[in-house]
């Protein structure tokens, strides 16, 4: 069985993410570190650090960051691009200095200037980017999206121009959401659907550049490109597709986080960690 486990809140200090996590039974985390709505960049205390570090010795998992939803680097604005990479930047040496095995990233939105350009634009940003942080372990992972708008990495062959583009391949892996695949058009619900799917990331990328999956079941249908989360089994993916993905050896260490809704009792994650466990192989 793979490591299961949650995005949780840092609400408190960063250090409570783990104590949040053990409760509902993560093996593995997912936080912000710092506030995803705002620009503000991310400012640890030696004491912070110090806290976090003996928490996660305390609850020893794999802990990824995802990064904040006002990045895009590839924005036709020039204010907004200098800012999304400085944002960028700032958040993954935050990440490189709490141990963090990777940040998250929505790849970006063109604005209408092309699907090509924007990708080219995406690349570049993330040179500037690596090459301002260098020596870090923490991996950039480019995640799939909805498709919604102008927003690029809906297909993974986007996700991979991206990554043959830049000049350190290797500080770059992907994070496979789910609700995203679907929602974009790949049909996780059956069976050949969900082979194809890492056919084509093994064929695009590379199988061993999955390094997280986001386990996210899907309120609307099937290519409708609406990014609408839902429980597990309770969405148009349903169970069969995540008893395939958890009881794949190809993912045994890859981190599987939910960013299911916590519902009105915030039991939420727990309730998915449960249906997860149980489910047999499909
Ligand atoms: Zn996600
Ligand atoms: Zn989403």
């Amino acid at each position: 069985m793979t490591l299961l486990g949650a995005h949780v809140s840092v609400a408190g200090g960063l250090d409570k993410a783990f104590s949040r996590g053990r409760d509902i039974g993560c093996d593995a985390l997912q936080i912000f570190v710092k506030n995803p709505s705002q620009w503000q960049a991310p400012t640890l205390s030696e004491s912070t650090l110090t806290a976090f570090h003996t928490a996660h010795e305390q609850n020893p998992m794999p802990v990824i960051a995802h990064s904040s939803y006002l990045i895009n680097l590839c924005s036709s604005k020039p204010e907004t691009l200098e800012r999304s990479r400085r944002a960028l930047a700032a958040e993954l040496v935050v990440c490189g200095q709490l141990g963090v095995l990777g940040l998250v990233l929505h790849p970006g939105a063109h604005l209408g200037r092309g699907e090509a350009a924007g990708l080219e634009e995406i690349s570049r940003s993330l040179d500037l980017v690596l090459s301002e942080v260098p020596n870090i372990p923490t991996k950039i992972l480019l995640e799939n999206t909805a498709g919604q708008g102008t927003v690029l990495g809906y297909t993974f062959s986007q996700l991979a121009r991206i990554i043959e583009l830049v000049d350190e391949p290797d500080r770059l892996g992907i994070c496979f959401d789910s609700c995203h695949a679907f929602a974009s058009g790949y049909p996780l619900h059956t069976k050949d659907g969900y082979q194809k799917v890492f056919d084509e990331i093994d064929r695009e990328v590379g199988i061993s550049k999955l390094e997280a999956c986001h386990l996210n079941d899907s309120k609307a249908e099937l290519g409708t490109r609406k990014d609408r989360h839902e429980n597990i089994g309770k969405g148009q993916i349903g169970t069969p597709f995540f008893a395939r993905l958890i009881h794949d050896e190809r993912f045994s260490d890859t981190p599987m986080i939910l960013e299911t809704p916590l519902g009105d009792d915030e039991n939420g994650h727990a309730a998915d960690l449960t249906t997860l466990r149980g489910l047999e192989p499909a």
